[in-house]
């Protein structure tokens, strides 16, 4: 298995997205956060031969970072036509051999039907619910993880833990693994008085 500051590298040419969405929460996924969880669901033999699902799978870069390991395929699922195109040029400068399928659709009533001889692994980066009219946003993504997922890798905001942890309970998951992460993000909308700002955010994983 390649290391994963060598999959930090690879994805470093992933391109963010070209106009935002504020009304879809469009935050890119940093290269290292991408990179680690990738990483770590491949250490955890959640990526190798398995089908990955990226649900808002925005410019490709958790979807593509598990397409530079060994998955039986990838399919990535996004609202936005524009993101879509953004992540279909990402592919072709990231260059995985993997199988990646763009879907475009709503991610809280998958559009999907998944071959049932692979594991299903999700990855996302969901809108976290903090605009207006976006409430629980994250909660009808993890509804599509639960119907879909064997094992599922989440980034949600600082302080979801609870909620999380209760919905999986619900579910008659296990959240087994829970690390936070800061993430720097470039000015992308113009209500970010400052032209940097660090989001914290939770990552868990999670058994379905
Ligand atoms: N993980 C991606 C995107 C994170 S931002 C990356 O790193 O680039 C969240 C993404 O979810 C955005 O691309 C947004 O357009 C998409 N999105 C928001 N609501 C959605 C929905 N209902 N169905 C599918 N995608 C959605």
């Amino acid at each position: 298995m390649a290391t994963k500051a060598a999959l930090e590298t690879q994805l470093a040419v992933v391109a963010g997205f070209e106009n935002p969405k504020v009304g879809l929460e469009q935050y890119p996924t940093p290269p290292d956060l991408a990179a680690h969880i990738v990483h770590l669901a491949d250490l955890r033999g959640d990526i190798e031969d398995t089908t990955v699902v990226d649900l808002g799978s925005g410019t490709g870069m958790l979807a593509l970072g598990a397409a530079l390991r060994s998955p039986a395929r990838v399919v990535g699922v996004e609202l936005d036509p524009d993101a879509l195109q953004t992540a279909t040029n990402n592919a072709r400068r990231v260059g995985a051999s993997a199988p990646i399928h763009w879907v475009r659709g709503d991610a809280t009533r998958l559009p999907l039907c998944l071959p049932e001889e692979q594991p299903v692994t999700v990855l996302m980066n969901p809108p976290f619910g903090a605009q207006r009219g976006n409430e629980h946003a994250d909660r009808a993504f993890l509804e599509s993880v639960a119907s879909v997922a064997d094992v599922s890798y989440s980034v949600h905001n600082e302080g979801s833990k609870e909620f999380v942890e209760a919905f999986v309970a619900d579910a008659g998951g296990e959240l087994t693994d829970a690390f936070r992460a800061t993430f720097d993000l470039e000015r992308q909308f113009d209500f970010h008085k400052a032209d940097r700002k660090e989001l914290d955010a939770e990552v868990f994983r999670i058994e379905w």
